[in-house]
C-alpha cells in the first residue's frame, strides 16, 4: 500500500471558475501525471505563468511542465478540431514548450451535430435558454448515455465507424429536420472530418486506465482535475442549471480510470467571494454598483468568462453553498483563491444562513427553495491592504487572517492552499 502513488483531486466547491487552473498549475510542480476527468471545451482554466496568459479548455493544466504527463480522460468530451486549435494557440504563446499529452482511447468525440443541436435548442428555448456555451456538451453527453456516441478508438475501424455514423445520423437528421427545420448533416462528411485525425490520435491515444493503474502502483503522483464545480453537478447541483457531466471527485475515479480508494486527497477550490457564469439561483448575487465594482476588481482582469468573455455574476462569499459543495465533493481541504480582491471592502459580508419562508436554514436546499432564499449575513471588518506581495500567513493583516479562519470554521475544513494573486508565485504559505 505504502509504495502506491498519491492521488489528489482538484475540484470546484461552487459554480465553477473558482481558480482550479491556477491551483492545478501550482500543484502540478510535484505531480507526475495530471488528468482531466470530465467536461469539454465549454469552460476554461486561466493560467498565468512565465510564458504569458493562457485559457485552457480541453488541455489539462499540467501542460506547462514538460516532465508531467497530461491525460484527457474517458469522462471528457473530446472535440478534436477545437483541441487542435487550442494546442496551436498554446504553442503560439510558448513556442519552445514540449508538453506530453495522452488521450484515453475510450473518450467519446464531440461531433458537428452536437454543436448544431446545442445552438438550435438554445434558440428554440428563447428566454428560457440555459446560457449554454454552445460547445455541444449537453447533446454530446445525452448521446453518450443513450449509447450512440462514438469513442476515439473507433476512428481506427473504418467500416465499423461508417456503419455507426450512418445509423447515428439517420436519427439525428430526423430531429434536425423535423424538430428544428434545419438542413441535414451528411454522415460521410463527418466520417472524413474525424478520420483526418488518425495520425494525431496515433501519437496520443493510450489505454489510460491501464496506464494510470500501473503508474499509481509504481508510486507516481497523480492529480485529477475537474471542470466547473459541485453546484453544477447534474445529480447534486442546482438542477436543471447544471452541466451534463459529473463535476464531483467521486466521478474522478470513473472519468480518469482509477479505483475510488486511490484518491486520498480532495482539494475543493473556492473564491473568497462568489462568482457564477450562466443561469440559475445565486442567493448572494450582487447587482448595480456593488456588483460592477467586484466584477471589475475580481480575478486576473475582472470577472469575465475564460471561454465566453461573458461578464460573470458576482456576490459575497456563500458559506451555505460552499459547505454543501465541499461536502458533496468529499473534500479533505479547501483551496481559497482571490483573497487579494477583497482589499477594497471596508466590511466583508459572509452569508452564513438562508432565510426561506421566514425560517433560517443552514443546509443547502433544492432549487425551488433557492429561488426564494434570502441571504443572512455576518459582517467582518475589511483588511484594506494590498496583500498581493505577502508570502506567509502570519504576515497578512489580522483582519485578513480572521477572514480566512472564519471561512474555515463555516465550511468545516482547513485551507491548504491560499492564493493572493493570479500569478503562479502568488501563494501564501500556511
Ligand atoms: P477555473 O476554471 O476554476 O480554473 O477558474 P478560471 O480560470 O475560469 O477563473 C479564475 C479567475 O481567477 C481567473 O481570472 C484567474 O486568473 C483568477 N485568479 C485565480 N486565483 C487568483 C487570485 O488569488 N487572485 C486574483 N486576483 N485572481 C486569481
Amino acid at each position: 500500500m505504502s509504495d502506491r502513488g498519491k492521488v489528489s483531486a482538484i475540484v470546484g466547491a461552487n459554480w465553477g471558475d473558482e481558480g482550479k487552473g491556477k491551483i492545478t498549475d501550482i500543484k502540478a510542480q510535484d505531480a507526475d501525471i495530471v488528468v482531466r476527468f470530465q467536461g469539454g471545451s465549454n469552460a476554461g482554466h486561466t493560467i498565468l505563468n512565465k510564458f504569458g496568459k493562457f485559457a485552457l479548455h480541453q488541455l489539462p493544466s499540467g501542460v506547462f511542465y514538460e516532465d508531467v504527463v497530461n491525460i484527457i480522460g474517458n469522462g471528457c468530451a473530446l472535440n478534436l478540431e477545437y483541441l487542435e486549435r487550442e494546442i496551436a494557440k498554446v504553442m503560439q504563446g510558448a513556442p519552445e514548450l514540449k508538453f506530453q499529452l495522452m488521450i484515453d482511447s475510450r473518450v467519446p468525440l464531440v461531433l458537428p451535430h452536437h454543436i448544431l443541436l446545442d445552438e438550435l435548442e438554445e434558440a428554440r428555448r428563447g428566454d428560457k435558454a440555459f446560457g449554454s456555451t454552445k460547445a455541444g456538451i449537453a447533446p454530446f453527453y445525452s448521446e453518450k448515455y443513450i449509447k450512440e456516441g462514438i469513442q476515439l478508438n473507433e476512428i481506427f475501424h473504418e467500416e465499423h465507424l461508417k456503419a455507426r455514423l450512418k445509423y447515428l445520423y439517420e436519427k439525428a437528421n430526423l430531429i434536425i429536420q423535423n424538430v428544428y427545420n434545419a438542413p441535414p448533416v451528411d454522415y460521410m462528411e463527418v466520417f472524413e472530418r474525424i478520420t483526418k485525425y488518425k495520425d494525431f490520435a496515433e501519437k496520443h491515444m493510450i489505454d489510460a486506465t491501464s496506464f494510470l493503474r500501473k503508474s499509481w502502483l509504481d508510486g507516481k503522483n497523480i492529480l485529477l482535475e475537474g471542470q466547473l464545480g459541485a453546484l453544477r453537478d447534474p445529480g447534486l447541483g442546482i438542477y436543471p442549471y447544471v452541466t451534463s457531466s459529473h463535476t464531483l471527485a467521486g466521478f474522478a475515479s470513473v472519468g480518469a480510470g482509477l479505483p475510488p480508494y486511490a484518491i486520498t486527497e480532495i482539494l475543493a477550490v473556492t473564491k473568497a467571494y462568489s462568482s457564477c457564469v450562466g443561469a440559475g439561483p445565486f442567493v448572494t448575487e450582487l447587482f448595480g454598483e456593488l456588483a460592477e465594482e467586484l466584477r471589475r476588481l475580481g480575478g486576473d482582469a475582472g470577472e469575465y468568462g475564460a471561454t465566453t468573455g461573458r461578464p460573470r455574476r458576482v456576490g459575497y462569499f456563500d458559506a451555505v453553498a460552499t459547505r454543501f459543495g465541499a461536502q458533496v465533493q468529499g473534500a479533505t481541504h479547501l483551496g481559497l483563491t482571490n483573497l487579494d480582491v477583497l482589499a477594497y471592502m471596508d466590511e466583508i459580508p459572509v452569508c452564513v444562513a438562508y432565510e426561506v419562508n421566514g425560517e433560517q436554514i443552514t443546509d443547502f436546499p433544492v432549487s425551488p427553495l433557492l429561488n426564494i432564499a434570502k441571504p443572512v449575513y455576518t459582517t467582518l471588518p475589511g483588511f484594506k491592504t494590498d496583500i498581493r506581495g505577502i508570502r506567509h500567513f502570519k504576515d497578512l493583516p489580522q483582519n485578513a487572517q480572521n477572514y480566512v479562519r472564519f471561512i474555515e470554521e463555516q465550511v468545516g475544513l482547513p485551507v491548504a492552499v491560499l492564493s493572493n494573486g493570479p500569478k503562479r508565485e502568488e501563494i501564501v504559505e500556511l
